[in-house]
C-alpha cells in the first residue's frame, strides 16, 4: 500500500487529475470487495482501514463464541465461482476466526492488501467544489484526492463505550466484545463478569461459561436467544450449490433477507391451535436459528399472530432453565419476537443451569458503580478479575460520524439528519456529492445477508461510476425530490410492523414528539433490487448528474 500512498499522493492543483479515482474507507468485506471491483473497473483506488488487517466487523469482534447467524452457504462472494468452489467451510454457521480466514484469503487471492493503508484511521474527507473531489486525511498524516468516496465503514462498527461510573478505578482488566484483543485473554481461573445480553453478549456467555471459575451475567432487558442448530457443513449440498453459482447468486436477490432461510408456513389463522404448536415444535427442533423469525406470515405485523411465537420462546426458557426465579428474569417479555434481532446460540439458556454462572437482574438492581474490586449494584457487591462490556453499537451513523465528512458548506451529513438518517436507495445523501454509504440508512443493509448487501451496493456504485464516465459527468447527488420519497418509502414499508414501534437500534426516535425514523429498509431486499433496476434502466432516476 505505502507504495499508493507516496510522495506524489500530494496534489499538483495546476494538473486538476485527482490522486485516485476512488477512496475506499474500511476493509471488511464491503471494503475487499469494493477495491477488487473498482480495480476490475480499471479505476485507480485506495482504501484505508484503522484495524491493522483486513476483516472488519470479523476481526473486531473476536469474542469467544463468535460466529455468523446466516448459513456459510449464504454468507460468502458469489462474485467469482472458482472462489466459491475451492473455499472449504467447515460448519453450518462459522466460527470468526474461520470467517476472517476466509477473509484475508479473498484479499490475497485478489491482491487487495496491497491497495489498502492499515492502521489508519480517516479523520477527515473534505469536498473540493472546484474540482469535485474528496482531500481525504488520516489521523497518521497522509493526505489523498479522489473524486469519489465509498464508505464501506458498516453499521455496526462503531462499537458504545463503557461509561460506567468508577471504570478508571477498576484494578481489574476490562475488554469489549466488539474490540476483543488480539491475544489470549485470561478466562481460565478467574471471576468475570459481562454487561450486555443482545447477540454478541449472549454468544460470548455460553462460551465463557465453559472456562471462567465463575461468570457473573449482569442483564437489563432479556433477549430472545434461539438454537443455532449447528453442525459440521453439508458438503454434499455445498457442492452442488458450487456448480452452479450464478444461478444460486440470482437466487439470492430473490429472497426478501438475501438469504435462504426456510419460508413462511402461510398465516398463523390457515392453522388449528393444535397444527401451531406441532409447527412451532418443528421449527425450533429441526430447524432454529433466523427462521424462527419467519414462520407465519403475520407474526411481524400481528400482535395475536407474534404472541404464538414469542409464547413458545418463552415457555423454551422455562422448560430449560431450572431454578424457576433464574428463568422468570431471562423470559424475553420486554418486547415481541424479532422485533430486534435474534440472538442465535447454542446452549445460552442451559448455562444458567450451571454452578459457576450467577444472573443479576439488572432491571430490579441496577449498577451503581464500578469499584476497584468488581461491580457494585444498588444491593450487592460483586468481586471480579475481568469484565467483559457487550453494549452495543451506535448503528449507521456512528461510523459515518467518525470519518468527519464535510460537503462545501463545512456539515457533516449527520448535520442534516438530526431527525433521522436521510438518503437516496440508502447509498448516497443530499448535498455530499460523489459520496457513497455502502449498505447505509434506507438500504436493507442489517436486514438483509450483509455480505449479499455489500456487494449488491458495490456494484451499484461502479455502475453509476461507469455511466458517469461514459457521459462526462463529475459529479452525482440525490435530487431533493427522490431522497425526499424515498425516505418516504421506507417509513411506508416499515410502520405496519410491529418493530417499527418497539425500542431498537434500528429506529431513529425524535424526542421531543416522539417521531421514528426506521433505518434499515424493511420492504425486503429482491424488492429493493428490483427498485434499482428500475432506477437504472430509467437512467439513474432520482440522481442528478453534472
Ligand atoms: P465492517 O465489517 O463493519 O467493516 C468496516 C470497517 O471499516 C472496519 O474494519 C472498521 O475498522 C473500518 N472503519 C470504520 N471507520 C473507519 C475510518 N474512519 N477509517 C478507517 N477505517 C474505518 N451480518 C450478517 O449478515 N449475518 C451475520 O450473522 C452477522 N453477524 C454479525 C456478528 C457480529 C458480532 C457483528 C458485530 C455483526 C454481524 N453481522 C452479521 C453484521 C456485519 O456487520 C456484516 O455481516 C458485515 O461483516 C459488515 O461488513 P462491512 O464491510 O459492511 O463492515
Ligand atoms: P445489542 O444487541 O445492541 O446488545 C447490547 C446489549 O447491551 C443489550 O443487552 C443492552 O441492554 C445492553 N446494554 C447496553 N447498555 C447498557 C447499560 N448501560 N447497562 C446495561 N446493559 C446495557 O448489541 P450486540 O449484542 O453487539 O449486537 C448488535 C448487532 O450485531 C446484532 O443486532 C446483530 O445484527 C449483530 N450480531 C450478530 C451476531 C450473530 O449471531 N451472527 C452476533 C453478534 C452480533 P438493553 O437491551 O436493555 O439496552
Amino acid at each position: 500500500m505505502e507504495e499508493n500512498v507516496s510522495g506524489d499522493s500530494q496534489v499538483d492543483a495546476a494538473s486538476a487529475t485527482p490522486d485516485y479515482d476512488v477512496v475506499v474507507v474500511g476493509a471488511g468485506m464491503g471494503g475487499i470487495y469494493a477495491v477488487h471491483k473498482f480495480k476490475q473497473e480499471g479505476l485507480s483506488v485506495v482504501g484505508f482501514e484503522g484495524a491493522p488487517d483486513v476483516g472488519g466487523v470479523w476481526y473486531h469482534n473476536r469474542y469467544p463464541g463468535a460466529r455468523v447467524d446466516v448459513e456459510s452457504f449464504d454468507y460468502c462472494f458469489f462474485f467469482d465461482p472458482a472462489l466459491y468452489q475451492e473455499w472449504k467451510w467447515t460448519e453450518r454457521y462459522p466460527p470468526q476466526p474461520e470467517i476472517l480466514a476466509y477473509l484475508g484469503h479473498v484479499a490475497d487471492r485478489y491482491d487487495v492488501r496491497r491497495h489498502f493503508s492499515f492502521n489508519t484511521w480517516v479523520s477527515g474527507a473534505q469536498w473540493n467544489p472546484e474540482n469535485n473531489w474528496y482531500e481525504v486525511t488520516t489521523d497518521t498524516g497522509q493526505s489523498v484526492t479522489g473524486r469519489f468516496l465509498v464508505m464501506t465503514t458498516g453499521q455496526l462498527s462503531k462499537a458504545r463505550k463503557p461509561n460506567f461510573p468508577g471504570l478508571d478505578d477498576f484494578e481489574g482488566e476490562w475488554v469489549q466484545t466488539s474490540h476483543w484483543p488480539d491475544r489470549h485473554v485470561q478466562l481460565e481461573g478467574r471471576k468475570v463478569g459481562i454487561i450486555g445480553t443482545g447477540s454478541s453478549g449472549s454468544q460470548a456467555i455460553t462460551e465463557i461459561a465453559k472456562v471462567a471459575d465463575h461468570l457473573t451475567v449482569f442483564q437489563r432487558t432479556p433477549n430472545y436467544a434461539i438454537p443455532a442448530l449447528n453442525g459440521p457443513l453439508d458438503r454434499e449440498k455445498y457442492d452442488e450449490l458450487a456448480a452452479r453459482v450464478p444461478e444460486v447468486w440470482e437466487g439470492l436477490q430473490k429472497l426478501g433477507a438475501a438469504a435462504n432461510i426456510p419460508s413462511f408456513v402461510g398465516l398463523s389463522t390457515d392453522f388449528t391451535p393444535e397444527e401451531q404448536q406441532a409447527i412451532l415444535e418443528d421449527r425450533w427442533r429441526n430447524v432454529g436459528g433466523q427462521s424462527i423469525v419467519a414462520i407465519f406470515l403475520d407474526q411481524g405485523i400481528s400482535d395475536e399472530a407474534n404472541a404464538l411465537v414469542s409464547n413458545f420462546a418463552r415457555d423454551e426458557v422455562r422448560r430449560i432453565v431450572k431454578d424457576p426465579e433464574v428463568a422468570e428474569i431471562l423470559v424475553p417479555d420486554a418486547y415481541p419476537i424479532g422485533t430486534r434481532r435474534l440472538a442465535v446460540t447454542s446452549g445460552y439458556y442451559e448455562t444458567f443451569n450451571r454452578d459457576n454462572v450467577t444472573l443479576v437482574d439488572l432491571l430490579a438492581d441496577p449498577i451503581e458503580t464500578i469499584t476497584a474490586t468488581g461491580i457494585k449494584t444498588r444491593d450487592h457487591e460483586y468481586d471480579l478479575d475481568l469484565i467483559v462490556f457487550s453494549l452495543g453499537f451506535t448503528a449507521f451513523t456512528g461510523s459515518i460520524d467518525n470519518a468527519n465528512i464535510r460537503n462545501e458548506a463545512g456539515k457533516q451529513p449527520s448535520d442534516n439528519w438530526k431527525r433521522g438518517p436521510k438518503t437516496y436507495l440508502g447509498l448516497t445523501t443530499r448535498e455530499f456529492p460523489n459520496l457513497f454509504l455502502v449498505t447505509g440508512p434506507g438500504s436493507p443493509s442489517v436486514l438483509a445477508n450483509m455480505i449479499v448487501d455489500n456487494v449488491q451496493h458495490v456494484d451499484l456504485v461502479a455502475g453509476i461510476i461507469a455511466y458517469m464516465s461514459d457521459h462526462g459527468y463529475t459529479r452525482i447527488e440525490p435530487s431533493e425530490a427522490a431522497q425526499d420519497a424515498w425516505g418516504e418509502h421506507v417509513q411506508e414499508v416499515a410502520r405496519p410492523l410491529i418493530r417499527y414501534r418497539t425500542e431498537n437500534y434500528m429506529v431513529h426516535v425524535n424526542k421531543d414528539d416522539g417521531s421514528r425514523v426506521f433505518m434499515p429498509y424493511a420492504g425486503g431486499y429482491a424488492r429493493y433490487v428490483e427498485e434499482c433496476k428500475r432506477i437504472i434502466a430509467n437512467d439513474y432516476e432520482g440522481f442528478e448528474f453534472a
